[in-house]
């Protein structure tokens, strides 16, 4: 006899985040597909099934969606670990934080000698801002290797230090570049701090680190589905892809088989093409996706990041007097990209740091939608942190949404207070109260590996806004926890286009789960990313977190 279609989970309570049916005991699943929550009695009837009790002193929400993250979360822990902060690892090793640039080098110089040869040796994480006035040079990752080239990527991805053979080898060892990406030492050379994608992206690529590299690196796929486990994510974005054929081919392959654990949703990056290819291969690409691979969506990217100066500010800028940062994309360039999505259908996500970068880019909004009137077009910005309430009233009457940067409150809060942007518009960077009281749509998000992929620990960040030093920082900017829960499910789900199919458990929608050995309603607001995470369930299939060995 064959096993019944029907599998019923039992669960101590499963908080559905379907308002019409909040609560449950019992889901029933069929085909990878929720036929329905309630009791188990509402449940029996749709025929012969087998009770699953597994979870039955555990408590179920819908798997958790991180829509601002990179696989690179995953590629990364092949290199040296370099942040501030103590991270975890794909498989629950603990790293401990890095705190001065001896460190750095001492880190970077272990990993030269695990890896002997001539090739790369990168660091990641890397957070200068905690140094005070001290800059990392060439010289300083000279004493890493003067011939091997060695590079360090900072923590907001934005900017990226090489020694001297990286310079040589990126084709940068030279006297009188100008161009402000490119800090010149008093010799005239550049120091080795490459500043946005003009300077980096060469760089990157020449010391292995392009992004096809990584969406074809399958180690990195495999260990960004153990972390995505890990913090209870069933779907996930991979926000900067550069989708070549061979990258296609490498991520249907991999989520095709039938126990990756997670729904990956990569989206292709605007950086070497015209907005016309860009369009053209999102719609290309839509069909081309499977169950755990979601394709035909666009990134553009407006600045850079507020901690690294790079953020487009409006007056009065940076408190400390920083320079302006840098424009990424032209206006131009941007608005032909929104008309040509809006007409096509296609989704696209903008990242935004700085006020004076949301600005342009509503502008070029509100003119794209003139040319190519649009509705539901889910156009979403991304990290949107130093948006005011005119720009929320705005970003509301243009249909657009945001995917708020929660975890800055706790990793960077204290420094954009005292040093980036000052006391009041620190209190309302990513305002997430403000967003929900004016309507808009919203997510919030890691932006994995800048800071750890972890849904339940970026709620509590919109929760509680601690910094790490334990100031609460925006009083009256904190949500409640329902709210929050809503913004790492449904609202993520949303932004993607994909809130008919994932985000709550309700009948119809993919069996994906985030199994909690706690209830996050019942446990205090400060309590919240302390919940145990046991793993997920995604279409159905179980997946334990990994554990270390003891
Ligand atoms: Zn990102």
């Amino acid at each position: 006899m064959n096993a019944p279609a029907v599998t019923i989970f039992a669960a101590r309570r499963i908080l559905t985040l379907n308002p019409a049916r909040p609560d449950a005991t019992h889901v029933a699943v069929r085909d990878g597909r929720i036929l329905g929550a309630g009791t188990l009695d509402d449940l029996a009837a749709w025929g012969p099934h087998r009770i699953d009790t597994r979870f039955a002193d555990r408590v179920l929400m819908p798997g958790l969606v991180e829509a601002h993250c990179h696989l690179s979360a995953g590629s990364f822990w092949h290199h040296a670990y370099c942040g501030w902060f103590e991270a975890t690892d794909p498989d629950g090793r603990v790293w401990p934080g890095v705190r001065s640039l001896d460190e750095v080098v001492a880190a970077l110089q272990r990993a030269a000698a695990a890896r002997p040869g001539d090739g790369p040796v990168i660091g990641w994480g890397f957070d200068p801002i905690y140094f005070g006035a001290q800059r990392c040079s060439r010289a300083d990752l000279d004493r890493v290797s003067p011939s091997r080239p060695v590079g360090l990527l900072h923590a907001s991805g934005h900017i990226f230090n090489v020694n001297t053979a990286g310079l040589q080898r990126s084709g940068f060892a030279r006297v009188g570049i100008d161009h402000p990406g490119f800090p010149l030492g008093a010799d005239g050379w550049p120091t080795g701090e490459l500043k946005g994608p003009e300077a980096m992206m060469p760089a990157l690529a020449a010391l292995g680190l392009d992004r096809s590299a990584l969406s074809q690196d399958e180690w990195g796929v495999r260990a960004f589905g153990r972390l995505a486990v890990r913090a209870g994510v069933t779907t996930a974005t991979d926000l900067m892809a550069s989708l070549t054929d061979a990258d296609v081919a490498a991520l249907q392959r991999l989520t095709g088989e039938p126990d990756y654990p997670v729904r990956l949703v990569p989206l292709l990056r605007l950086i070497g093409m015209t907005p016309a290819q860009a369009v053209a291969r999102c719609v290309e690409l839509r069909p081309q996706g499977n169950e755990r691979l979601r394709m035909g969506r666009l990134k553009v990217v407006a600045d850079g990041s507020i901690q690294g100066f790079t953020a487009r500010l409006l007056p009065p800028g940076y408190f400390n007097g920083a320079p302006n940062g840098l424009w990424y994309t032209p206006p131009e360039t941007m608005r032909e990209t929104f008309v040509r999505a809006f007409r096509d259908g296609v989704g696209v996500h903008t990242h935004t740091n700085g006020d004076e970068a949301t600005q342009l880019v509503l502008d070029c909004v509100e003119q794209a939608l003139r040319e190519a009137p649009a509705a539901d077009h889910r156009l979403t910005l991304q990290h949107a942190q130093l948006v005011n309430a005119a720009q929320f009233r705005r970003i509301k009457a243009l249909g657009v949404g945001v995917n708020l940067f929660a975890n800055h409150h706790y990793y960077w809060g204290d420094q954009h207070r005292a040093i980036t942007v000052g006391p009041e518009r620190a209190e309302r960077m990513n305002a997430c109260a403000t967003a929900l009281r004016e309507g808009v749509p919203m997510a919030i998000h890691s932006d994995a590996p800048v800071t750890p992929l972890g849904p339940l620990f970026t709620a509590w960040c919109a929760v509680n806004r601690l910094t790490a030093s334990g100031r609460v920082l925006g009083q009256a900017e904190r949500i409640g926890v329902p709210e929050a829960l809503r913004a790492i499910t449904l609202g993520a789900a949303y932004c993607l286009g994909l809130d008919h199919e994932i985000g709550s458990i309700e009948c119809g929608k993919r069996a994906d789960f985030c199994v909690l050995d706690e209830d996050p309603l019942a446990v205090a607001p400060e309590a919240l990313k302390d919940v145990p995470i046991w793993g997920t369930v995604l279409g159905g299939r179980v997946f334990e977190a990994p554990r270390p060995a003891p």
